[in-house]
């Protein structure tokens, strides 16, 4: 764990592995004053540890050497998020691997940061760099710790900042370790620093200090907004990573098996507990039956199982207090005039009886306005709607206040063109879902969020943008000229 004065005597924060209730670690929650002592030796770090002056190719050494030793690390990270958050272990595996191909990809962007040049005009040249902020806080949720952290981490420090870093209180676990890691590769003291405790204690009171020059978060769409109010007063850039309520579109002429297991996949996957799951299911009218019969067909069929199970698909959701809310959303959906046509509850046997549970659910026969087609589960919930035409398509799929992701399962390249471009949403899959790459942007329109992380734009969030003018006037300046 992390050795850094990451609290001043702080409470203790416990991490319960949701699939059996055990704690797993525990770790200090940051105090104000704790918080006051990390932003004074961020800053110190930044100054004085020579991290920003170094040479981009010489940061690039160190965030390949994090990348190194996750790899190194792989396997008893990938352990210890299944057991802090419940996802299966080949999950966790995909998600370290997310994790060192970020910090590697980054280093090889901050090989090639470079200065802009505007050619002499006789009378001057004129240089743009890209400069740090300073200190930034990059504030993470629950779901994929480790994957979350590297996407904000890596692009921070390559564009030479020094960071602190807010993970979750349900999944408080991974974040320190990086820190460690980075340390033992070579990050300079102070420049990777830990704030632990609740969101609307210490991560509130990280928004608001005055050393914070940057928030980037990743979360919900509430704390978002609450966070962008914050950072309004102050005037410091935020990039925001929030919800989603992604439609995932299957029209009659689909490659229909592969169409289903992707729909599947695309909810179930990390148990719905996913900002981009495909929640909600739009089947061409004329197919709506069958499509809908061999979803609920396949969605019976997943092995819900403990995280390390052998062949497990889904895993328990991850505390036992989100597992409640869950259960109030699906009920919300039954009084809203829902049929669940599988699942609804949670699965009955011994092995589920320790574990927050919830068994994979399909419901349709819900309006397009009612609030469970409209907010987020975060949670493996899919609701299921026809569509008569492309017409009725974008504009239910377009009427949510989210626009995260959506996916789109045609054959005809000109309609998967033109509803691509018609659907509000920051990541378009059309024949895939869920494909996410370091290179290429992520990030939501509407009230899915503001930036994007991921390829250069991941990285020009944690950068300022400064012109530089040279003067090489032969003779003394004229007023006009
Ligand atoms: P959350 O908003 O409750 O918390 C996220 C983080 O913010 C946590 O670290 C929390 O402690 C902190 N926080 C809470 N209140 C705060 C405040 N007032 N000031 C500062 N920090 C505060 O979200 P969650 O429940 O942890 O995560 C689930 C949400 O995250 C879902 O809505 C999901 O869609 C979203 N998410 C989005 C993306 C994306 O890339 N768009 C990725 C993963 C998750």
């Amino acid at each position: 764990m992390d050795a850094l004065p990451q609290a001043l005597d702080g409470d203790e924060l416990e991490s319960t592995d949701p699939a059996t209730g055990a704690i797993v670690g525990c770790v200090r929650m940051t105090t104000a004053e704790g918080l006051d002592a990390m932003v004074g030796r961020a800053w110190h770090a930044f100054h004085h540890s020579g991290w920003k002056s170094l040479l981009p190719h010489r940061r690039a050494l160190v965030l390949q050497a994090i990348a190194d030793r996750l790899a190194a690390e792989k396997e008893a990270l990938a352990t210890l998020q299944m057991r802090d958050n419940g996802k299966p272990l080949a999950e966790c595996r995909g998600m370290v691997e997310s994790a060192i191909g970020t910090f590697r990809y980054y280093a090889g962007v901050c090989e090639t940061l470079e200065t802009d040049v505007t050619p002499s005009r006789g009378d001057y040249v004129s240089f743009t760099v890209l400069e740090p902020f300073g200190v930034v806080a990059c504030i993470t949720p629950w779901n994929s710790p480790i994957m979350n952290d590297a996407t904000k981490v890596a692009p921070a420090l390559a564009a030479g900042n020094a960071v602190l870093l807010k993970p979750s209180e349900d999944s408080p676990l991974l974040a320190p370790e990086l820190a460690r890691i980075a340390r033992e590769a070579g990050l300079p003291d102070g420049m990777l620093q830990v704030v632990q405790g609740r969101g609307a204690e210490i991560g509130a009171a990280l928004v608001a200090h005055p050393g914070v020059r940057m928030i980037s978060f990743t979360g919900g769409t509430a704390t978002g907004r609450a966070i962008g109010r914050v950072a309004g007063d102050r005037l410091v850039p935020v990039a925001l990573e929030l919800g989603g309520k992604s439609p995932h579109v299957v029209f009659a002429d689909a490659e229909i098996e592969h169409a289903v297991a992707a729909v599947v996949a695309g909810i179930f996957g990390s148990a719905g507990q996913s900002c981009v799951a495909g929640s909600r299911l739009f089947i061409e009218a004329s197919l709506y039956d069958e499509v809908l019969a061999r979803v609920v067909e396949r969605t019976r069929a997943l092995r819900v199982a403990a995280p390390d199970a052998p062949g497990v698909e889904m895993g328990p959701l991850a505390s036992f207090h989100h597992r409640e809310r869950v259960i109030r959303f699906v009920d919300r959906a039954r009084e809203e005039g829902g049929r669940i046509l599988c699942g609804g509850s949670a699965p009955e046997g011994e092995g589920y009886a320790k574990g927050a549970y919830y068994l994979p659910t399909v419901i349709d026969g819900l309006p397009p306005e009612a609030l469970t087609c409209q907010e987020e589960a975060f949670g493996p919930v899919l609701v299921a709607l026809p569509f008569r035409d492309e017409a009725d398509l974008i504009a239910q799929a377009n009427g949510t206040a989210f626009g995260l992701a959506c996916g789109i399962w045609t054959e005809s390249f000109k309609r998967a063109w033109r509803v691509g471009r018609a659907l509000e949403a920051g990541s378009v899959w059309i024949n895939t879902y869920k494909q996410s790459v370091t290179t290429t942007p992520f990030g939501g329109f509407k009230n899915s969020g503001i930036g994007r992380e991921k390829g250069i734009d991941g990285l020009r969030l944690y950068a300022q943008v400064k012109s530089m003018y040279f003067g090489l006037h032969e003779t003394p300046m004229l007023v006009a000229r």
